[in-house]
Formats: C-alpha cells, structure tokens, sequence
C-alpha cells in the first residue's frame, strides 16, 4: 500500500469547475485559488436562501486511542459511496492547521484512498483562511495595547486583559509572555501571552456566522477584557470589530476542492474541538445542504464530545437537522478501550473487542437519545479477524443498531456502499433530532444534564466561585447560551486512563469562561492546552522538498 502522500500526489483531479457543476455551481461563482481550489462566491451563497436543503449525515466516532479510529477516513469513504450509488453528495469537514503538521505525523484530509486533495495545500497554507483569522485576532489584540498606550479611555484593567495573541505554530515558548517592554515609548508592561490559531475566538465566530453581518455581531459581542469593577470591555468597545471583519471577508467564503474520486469537500473553518466546539463552518454546511441531497460531515473527538457539541451548539444555533449518524469504530480502538495497550493490538483477541464495545454501547444510546438514526461503521484494518468483526456485529445488533463493515481506506468509495445504502435508508425514514436541553434551562442545569446523560457522571463539582460565576452571567443575559464542555476526548470520565463505559464518576469543573461572540459558556474540566508544543523530534526535521521540488515527510 502506498503512503497518503504517494496516493494523494497520483490523484487525477478534475478542473475546480468540473466538480462545482456537479452542485450546480456556475464557473462564475467559483473564486479560484490556484489550480484545484476555489471560494464559493458570497454572493451566489445569499442566492440560494430559498432552497430546500438535503440530508445532513454526522460521522463521529468512539472515544480515541491512539490506535486511531478513521473518521475524516470514513467522511470521505462515506461521501464518494454515495456518490457511487447515484446520490448527488457532498463532504463538509475542517480546515487543519499548520503548527501540528510540524509535530506528529498525522493530516487532516482523510486517508489510504479515501483522501481530499490537494491533501499538501489543505494541511498547509490552503486559501490563507487561518491566516486571516490570526491577522484579526491580532490586529484586536495590537489595539487593546494601543488603547491603553493612548490615555486608556475605557479604563480597562491592565491585569484583566484575556485577549490574548494568537498564532498557527507549536511553539510552548511563547504560552506566557510579558509585553511593553523596552520603555515608555512601547506601552505597559503587562503579562500575556499566545494561544493557537485554531484556539481563537475568532476562529468559533467564523464558524458559527450565517454572513458577513453576523459574524461582526458576534466578533463585536466578544469580551476582551474587564474593568476594575469587572464590567466587562467587548471588542465593539475598542472598536476592532469592523475592520476585523475586512480582514476575514475572503476566509468567510466556503473552499471547494474533491475527493480522490471528485465529490465536491467543502473544507472550512477548524475551530479547536476542546475549547470550541470543533466542526467545520456553518457557512460550508448550509451551502453544502442547499446544493446537494446528502451533505456528509464530521465531529471532533469521540460522540461525548464531538457529536455533542455539534448538536447542542452547531445544529441547534444553526437550526440544522441531522437525518441520520454514523458512529466509526476500528476493532483495534475497540481492543485498547477493552484494556489492550498499543504494542499488543495485533493477535487476535475476541474476548477484549467484546469487553470495549462497552464504550461503542454508550454513544450508540447516546446518539439515539438526540433522535438521530444511527449506525456503526467498523473501519476495517489489516489486522482485523473475522471473528472479532463478527463479535461487533453481534454486539451491535444486540443494541439494535447495525455494524457494517467498511473497507474504503483500501478501497475507496467502492468500500463503503454498503455503508451508503443504509445511511440512505436511515435517512428517508425521518430523524426526530433535538437538542439535549433546552435554551432556558439554567447553565448549571445544562452542564449537570451533559455529565449525568451523556457521560454518566455520578456528580458534578465545582468551587463556589464557579457556581457564582455561571449566576453572573445568567443575570448579565448569557443564561440562554449552550454550553461547550472541554473534556479529555480518551474517556467518557475527566480521567484520560478511564476507558471503556464507566458510571457514576465525579465531573470536576475547574473553570468556566464565557465566548459571548461565538455563544456558548466553556466548561473546563481538566487541564486543557491552548498552545500545543513540538515533541524532541518533530516531524519538521524531516520535511523538505526533494529534487522534483515535491513535498517529501509531511505523512
Ligand atoms: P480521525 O479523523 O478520526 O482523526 P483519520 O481519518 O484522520 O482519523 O485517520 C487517522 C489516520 O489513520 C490516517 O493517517 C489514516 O490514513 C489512517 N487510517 C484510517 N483508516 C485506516 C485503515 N482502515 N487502515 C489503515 N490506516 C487507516
Ligand atoms: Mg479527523
């Protein structure tokens, strides 16, 4: 079998236009940057508000080992079987970012032969999108520092600031930084520091817009610092929020590229899945459901998390209908949840897939809860025996679901067709989704119905200062906001090393912060990083264009 890289670099792609026709999207729509990737025109986009949209199908996952489940894989194998069926599909997933690619190995753009290209432009510059988002979170952050320098009008707080810098690098050296040093000329000194891109505020508002006009709604909502009195200081206030939105006019417009079997992907928007809520832009969703029966997304991290932040904040804000959910497990995660560790996931072991669908059971229940029709696709590896995929189908279908066995990593589209047929199945029969709790619930009373329905928490816990918080904000009018928990993705539990279903564990809440802009309250339980580091050898060291003036070592 050939890398990623080798299959994505052999790939015959079609001209741009070629695959937005097959959406009905005229040449005249299509923004090119370069060759095989181009903008869906805003403007086209506001033309299509009228249209009936198709069926929204979510690919989550159980919760991740480092075994590695295939979700953006099955995204993509998923996409092109429908295709391959006759549906007029598309795919709608995140944009990567760049720091990480430098780290571990690991892309954004699926896998085997069943891959979005160009795979080397998505996870690198792609159309500048991130780019932008650092420029106007960090043009917001020059001009906090400038309205302290020039006489401080609004009396913000020097050491209440928590607009911080952003940038799209693994860097651990610039997590705390003092600025203003050097004297009076460059400003108060004060402490601050990065987080990356994909971490910004910015980057959720982006996410979460309907349009131009909302997103500078929601970059304007955004508190950027306090007051002595800790009244809160928006970035309305310091007046950034117009030319913000100047600055992200182009990265608000979807990027259209295609699969290796050229299914229109919708590829944008990658806000961080911990502290936001970790699916592509609602811009790319809605166009993709406007212009095509079966629109094919993804969720961050396992159904806990991804699949339920995805509904509680991206469909309910977004008023979207999820016809049906395709939950990806590998025989191999299974083993790890089932208490295999990495080295031995090789020989066959039955009695361990059996013990860690435990884990599988629970987002089956879980996802069914939000009415949503669900199935189990066993993203099949190597390794894989036929004796452990039968105890999965079993397993499953005593859950009264179905597994299905899915070979498009190697296969392509033409793996996954049986997959396809029931999704399509599934989702003519009508999904009844909603939301987990309502919008007018108490924020605690949110936060307690996640970790008690969705985790199986026995308890939820929190510092008074927490809980005073939360009422704060409930009388400052954010009461009605969805919550976006930050979780370890490894367990159901705040304990990574917890695996498989475990019940009655107590959820720890060690902070709460508001993203007024994005609209959701941040639930922290754990410790969550903002600006990852780079490991002692990072993948950079072998990267490097060889003679062909190809990419070699990416993947
Ligand atoms: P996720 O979206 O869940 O993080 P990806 O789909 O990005 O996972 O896949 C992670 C990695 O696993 C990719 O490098 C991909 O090539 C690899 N992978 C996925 N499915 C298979 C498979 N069936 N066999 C071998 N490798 C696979
Ligand atoms: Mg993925």
């Amino acid at each position: 079998m050939l890398s990623d890289i080798e299959i994505a670099r052999a790939a015959q792609k079609r001209p741009i236009p070629e695959i937005g026709a097959k959406l009905g999207i005229p040449a005249e729509a299509l923004i090119p940057y370069g060759r095989d990737k181009a903008k869906v025109d805003e403007a086209f986009i506001a033309g299509l508000s009228d249209r009936p949209m198709g069926k929204l199908i979510l690919v989550t996952a159980i919760n991740p080992t480092p075994a590695g489940e295939g979700k953006t894989t099955t995204t993509v194998g998923l996409g092109d079987a429908l295709s391959r069926i006759g549906q007029r599909a598309a795919i709608c997933i995140r944009e990567a970012s760049l720091g990480p690619n430098f780290g571990m190995k690991g892309g954004a753009a699926g896998g085997g032969y069943a891959q979005i290209v160009p795979m080397e432009d998505m996870n690198l510059h792609f159309t500048g999108d991130f780019h932008a988002i650092t420029a106007a979170h960090n043009l917001l952050a020059a001009m906090i520092d400038n309205h302290i320098y020039w006489g401080n009008g609004l009396e913000i707080d020097e050491r209440r600031v928590t607009w911080k810098r952003v940038m799209d690098m693994n860097d651990r050296a610039l997590r705390d930084v003092v600025v203003g040093l050097g004297g009076v000329s460059n400003g108060f000194l004060r402490q601050t520091g990065f987080d990356i891109t994909v971490a910004s505020e910015v980057m959720a508002c982006l996410c979460l817009s309907r349009d131009l006009e909302d997103l500078q709604e929601r970059l304007g909502r955004m508190v950027v610092a306090y007051r002595r009195d800790r009244s809160p200081i928006t970035c309305r206030d310091i007046g950034a929020d117009g030319a913000m939105v100047v600055l992200l006019k182009e990265a608000m417009q979807p990027n259209l590229v295609q699969t290796l079997e050229h299914t229109p992907a919708f590829v944008h928007g990658g806000p961080f899945a911990n502290i936001a809520h970790g699916c592509n832009s609602v811009m790319a969703t809605t166009t993709a459901l406007r212009l095509a029966d079966y629109v094919v997304t993804e969720a961050g991290f396992g159904a806990d998390l991804g699949a339920e932040k995805f509904f509680d904040i991206k469909c309910r804000k977004a008023g979207l209908k999820p016809a049906a959910a395709v939950i990806v497990a590998t025989i191999r995660a299974l083993k790890m949840n089932g208490g295999v560790t990495k080295d031995n996931l090789g020989p066959e072991n039955v009695a361990a897939v059996t013990k860690g669908c435990a884990n599988l059971g629970r987002h089956i229940a879980n996802t069914k809860g939000f009415g949503v029709p669900v199935v189990v696709a066993i993203n099949h590896f190597a390794t894989d025996t036929a004796a452990e995929v039968e105890a999965v189908r079993a397993y499953v279908a005593g859950q009264g679901c179905e597994a299905i066995e899915c070979r498009h990593w190697a296969e392509g589209g033409a793996g996954a067709e049986d997959l396809a047929r029931k999704v399509v199945q599934m989702a003519e029969g009508g999904s009844a989704f909603a939301p987990l709790y309502p919008d007018d619930m108490s924020l605690w009373d949110k936060i307690d119905t996640i970790a008690r329905r969705i985790y199986h928490a026995g308890d939820v816990i929190a510092d008074k200062a927490v809980r005073d918080q939360l009422r704060q904000w409930e009388a400052a009018g954010h009461g009605n906001l969805p919550i976006c928990m930050a979780k370890t993705q490894y367990s159901f539990s705040s304990d990574p090393a917890l695996r498989g279903a475990p019940s009655g564990h107590t959820l720890p809440i060690r902070e709460v912060r508001l993203s007024a802009g994005a609209g959701f309250v941040v639930v922290i339980c754990g410790e969550i990083m903002t600006m990852p580091g780079l490991p002692r050898h990072p993948a950079a060291e072998n990267i490097r264009l060889n003679a062909e003036g190809e990419i070699e070592g990416l993947f």
